[in-house]
């Protein structure tokens, strides 16, 4: 009951919604502050950022959402690898959607950012889901269905802290990690240049969370930086032209995102 209220959810929003570069030149941005950390990932650059520390380590359970790796589930937590195989009893690094891995004695809860050499990116188009609740793995399943190729059309979804991720939490679609064009925005050729990134909520209902507006400034901001992508070009989906649509909603605090971008 509770899969076929959150499909209805999705199919209303995707009916009423919808998911370039400059040139990379292979530096982490100077202006990206100091606590981030950047680490290699074969040629990979990634972002890290606390979203939360418990009082002390804890255990917790972790739901793995669709290309999830142990290495990067291992990066959220501040655990070490073998740890997590140790825990759950794997035999190897084989992990599958939807699988709960429990995390023992997890240090924090880190949004992890890949960024990839690319010259493709020269956009950003922020979305809404248009849903209440939502995470990865359920819009994942979604658009699968619905015959996108890929699945998730979005490159990154910020969660709302429903359906059992966190308040702020960065879901890295498989995309972003594959470099796949977005199922997003079909207005302006988006889907070819434009990184999707997409808030869980309804925004012609609600504001975003003050954890989501966070994050998405914070996302938006490295991969701005990253690929040298002008400001004006960080585009609400309304503001594409020949997008007929309404997202990412009229309560969307555009002023205050422009504003932190600007800083
Ligand atoms: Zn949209």
């Amino acid at each position: 009951m509770k899969r076929s209220l959150v499909l209805l959810f999705l199919l209303v929003s995707f009916l009423f919604s919808c998911s370039s570069p400059s040139h990379y030149n292979g530096y982490i941005p100077s202006s990206v502050p100091s606590h981030f950390n950047h680490q290699n990932e074969y040629s990979t650059k990634v972002v890290q950022k606390t979203l939360w520390i418990p009082s002390s380590p804890r255990t917790v359970v972790h739901e793995v959402a669709p290309l999830e790796t142990l290495w990067r589930i291992s990066k959220m937590y501040g655990v070490p690898v073998w740890k997590i195989r140790r825990a759950n009893h794997l035999k190897d690094d084989i992990i599958r959607i939807g699988q709960k891995l429990i995390i023992p004695g997890a240090k924090y809860f880190k949004n992890v950012i890949p960024l990839y050499p690319s010259t493709k990116w020269r956009y950003i188009i922020l979305h809404h889901t248009g849903t209440e609740i939502g995470k990865a793995t359920v819009i994942h399943r979604y658009h699968e269905d619905r015959g996108f190729i890929y699945g998730l059309g979005y490159h990154f979804l910020i969660d709302n802290g429903t359906l059992g991720k966190g308040d702020g939490q960065i879901e890295v679609s498989p995309r972003w990690i594959k470099q796949h064009d977005g199922a997003h925005c079909k207005a302006g050729g988006m889907n070819h240049k434009g990184i999707g990134i997409a808030l869980v909520g309804n925004f012609n209902k609600e504001r975003p969370t003050p954890a989501q507006i966070d994050s998405l400034i914070l996302l938006v901001k490295v991969l701005t930086e990253f690929y040298n992508i002008p400001p004006d070009h960080v585009l609400g989906h309304r503001d594409v032209p020949g997008a007929r649509t309404d997202c990412p909603g009229r309560f969307f605090p555009w002023r205050r995102v422009r504003l932190a971008l600007m800083k």
